[in-house]
């Protein structure tokens, strides 16, 4: 049970893919309801059937559980003000129900106007240099006028009548806002058809759903006068009991060249930071310092950290730069809070998905990680870097394959003569371990060739992992084991 009063909600259209932006709002709700004891609620506004999808509304839902975002109401739970998807709610007449008591009431109206009929006064209002919204033609339609409207067949939406003054509230992010009656002309909250619109859905499952701090992008702000004259409406209809919620909203979030980071930038799908194996801890860590800062400097922590501290005066109301580097380097620091039989785990679904290993893997290929992890956890930022940098060790004979600009760099003919050496070097090598192997390349190729390090060892590197880069050289030898690391030598020199 909640121990506060506080009701947050986070509630997306099921459109697209989740991305991060959506997931910051998620966040930062699910952070303000956990850190005052309060309540999370999840909704779909899925009353848009051209736009909505089944497959969207699932990703949502997986990319919240991949987050460990709990919802204390919502979709598979239920709760006390359910249903919690809006297409249920619509099919329950909730909509329906609430325009036709707010048209009773005279808080409503019907409006008769076309499209190109609207479209042809707003051109006239601009060049007049009139606000160009509604006209409020139909806001007092005679009995005549509507029966003539009726029998031309026209159809109707119905519209909100604003009542005419200035709208204010106190931005929980942003402190006092005010639009000016004009700015707010009268809206449509149903379709023709009878679909309501988020103008009338949104309002209203926040008042039902007894929401006390709604926390959005900026980029709903300008929606809220509409909502809090529908607020006012819905208290008097007694559908509420008259409160109104607080309104925060989230400063937005911007890509590369100071642009709103857009749903369009591949940085901004969730299902890309799944793919390249970002951890949801470095994600949400990243995400939480997108607008709100911990204080002190401090960057890292987890999301249980971020809830107890997150108060919304920390909150900032200016635009958030997106940096993938630093999303990034957070994500690495985050693999080495893993202990290493975790990432382990979390590395295998990236080596089966690369086909290096099936879901089971055998005793072998589990001495190997074990043996090869600790070697690259310190450089490794994502978890799909582990196929490029342990493929090697994994890989059969016969799809191991050396890089080719590698190949051609270091195994020149003065390379495979290295290799030549260090093949003979270590055939007759007694013990197969890391300082074994290097004593024995060492005195081979530094001190009997005359080489430097970095020439000595390059070649043989590239012949047995197939890359100039890699985990370190004796190492993998040793977890590569005798007969492997010495056909690959063979090969490389031939
Ligand atoms: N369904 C709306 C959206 O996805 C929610 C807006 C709001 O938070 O009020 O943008
Ligand atoms: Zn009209």
């Amino acid at each position: 049970m909640a121990d506060s009063d506080v009701r947050v909600r986070f509630c997306p259209s099921p459109t697209g893919n989740p991305h991060v932006g959506m997931v910051r709002t998620a966040l930062f709700n699910w952070a303000y309801a956990r850190h005052t004891g309060g309540t999370f609620v999840f909704r779909i506004e899925d009353t848009d059937s051209a736009r909505d999808s089944e497959e969207s509304y699932e990703a949502l839902l997986a990319a919240l559980d991949w987050l460990g975002l709990t919802w204390d109401e919502g979709p598979n739970i239920g709760g006390p003000y359910g249903p919690y998807r809006q297409s249920e709610r619509m099919a329950d007449g909730i909509y329906a129900d609430v325009a036709a008591r707010l048209l009773q009431e005279g808080f409503a109206y019907h409006c008769y106007c076309t499209p190109a009929e609207l479209e042809e006064r707003r051109e006239i209002a601009k060049a007049e240099h009139r606000a160009p919204g509604y006209d409020r033609h139909c806001r007092d339609l005679s009995d005549e006028q509507v029966a003539a409207y009726q029998s031309e067949g026209r159809s109707r939406v119905v519209r909100f009548r604003m009542p005419d003054r200035d709208w204010t509230w106190d931005d929980l992010v942003r402190g006092p806002i005010t639009f000016a009656a004009d700015q707010v002309p009268d809206f449509v909250l149903q379709r023709a058809n009878g679909e309501p619109l988020y103008t009338l859905v949104n309002p209203v499952d926040d008042a039902m759903m007894r929401i006390t701090h709604v926390l959005r992008g900026e980029d709903l702000l300008s929606s809220t006068p509409r909502q809090l004259a529908l607020y006012e409406a819905l208290g008097r209809i007694g559908v509420t009991d008259g409160s109104v919620p607080s309104f925060g909203h989230l400063p937005y979030v911007m890509g590369e060249g100071n642009k709103k980071l857009s749903k369009r930038d591949p940085e901004s799908s969730l299902q890309w930071y799944r793919d390249e194996g970002y951890l949801p801890e470095g994600l949400l860590n990243y995400l939480s310092l997108l607008g709100w800062s911990m204080g002190d400097d401090i960057e890292f922590f987890s999301k249980e950290q971020l809830a107890e501290a997150f108060t919304l005066d920390r909150v900032s109301p200016n635009p958030a730069r997106f940096d993938l580097k630093k999303c990034t380097a957070i994500n690495g620091d985050w693999i080495r809070e893993l202990s290493e039989a975790e990432l382990v785990e979390r590395i295998v679904p990236f080596l089966v998905g690369a086909g290096l290993v099936a879901e089971t893997l055998t005793d072998r290929q589990r001495e190997v990680l074990d043996a090869a992890v600790p070697l690259v956890r310190e450089r490794m930022e994502t978890l799909s870097q582990a196929v490029g940098m342990l493929g090697f060790l994994l890989v059969s004979d016969a799809d191991f394959a050396i890089d080719e600009a590698d190949a051609t760099s270091q195994l020149t003919e003065d390379g495979r003569r290295v290799v030549a050496t260090a093949l003979e070097a270590l055939e007759s090598l007694d013990v197969w371990d890391a300082a074994s192997i290097e004593a024995a390349l060492r005195a081979a190729l530094v001190d009997g060739m005359g080489l430097k390090p970095k020439f000595a060892f390059g070649p043989v590197r590239v012949a047995v992992t197939g890359r100039r880069v890699s985990p370190p050289l004796f190492e993998s030898m040793e977890i590569l084991g005798r007969d492997t690391s010495l056909a690959r030598l063979r090969s490389a020199c031939g």
